[in-house]
């Protein structure tokens, strides 16, 4: 199996991602596999469940550290892709308790975020052995549509299409997530960087 998850929270967050895609999930060790004899949950997104077994069974290796609360929201959101010495923050650090906020405001962009970090993890993951790419942004372009992907499966409307793709942008303290023509994402951040409201479709 080609997901390995440690950190401190690396339970939580197997068992948050299980929630999220409906695959019951088990961690041995590091190693994250699907549970033969567990149940699945069918009221879930297709694209972020058929994403999680791509993961699986992928012949490269998506590596995840897992943290609890982010304690400096004004730098990192969710996750650090590269790592920050500065900070102690190996690379592809994801937080847990980021998650946890956005589920309390908007539960389907949580999921939606969940499509967009595994995505763009896969696309750099690469065989173990060999260090993932550093190329991050073209995996970022990947991953904002598998996020918009995500929220349409669970509102059931469409995404953008043809030269439209889903974009993000920041506007002050508004950052806006645009995934179709009935689907926008506003998130409203504090002075201090964290969240203070989500509106959504
Ligand atoms: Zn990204």
């Amino acid at each position: 199996m080609s997901l390995r998850v440690r950190g401190p929270r690396a339970q939580q967050f197997v068992e948050l991602l299980s929630r999220y895609c409906g695959l019951s999930l088990r961690l041995v060790g590091e190693s994250v596999s699907k549970n033969p004899d567990g149940l699945i949950n069918p009221n879930v997104s297709d694209t972020l469940q058929d994403l999680v077994e791509e993961v699986l069974y992928s012949p490269n290796l998506v590596e995840i550290v897992a943290f609890g609360g982010n304690r400096e929201p004004a730098v990192f959101w969710l996750d650090s892709y590269d790592g920050s010495p500065a900070f102690q923050l190996p690379a592809r650090s994801v937080f847990v308790g980021d998650f946890n906020i956005l589920e309390t405001f908007l539960p389907d962009f949580a999921r939606a975020m969940m499509g967009h970090v595994l995505r763009e993890y896969l696309g750099a993951a690469r065989p173990p052995g060999t260090p993932a790419s550093r190329m991050f942004d073209d995996y970022h372009d990947a991953a904002m549509r598998t996020e918009a992907q995500v929220m349409g499966d669970l509102r059931g409307l469409p995404i953008w299409t043809g030269n439209v793709r889903p974009w993000e942008a920041n506007y002050g303290n508004i950052n806006v997530r645009s995934y179709g023509p009935g689907m926008k994402i506003q998130m409203f951040l504090d002075a201090d960087g964290s969240i203070a409201a989500v509106r959504g479709p």
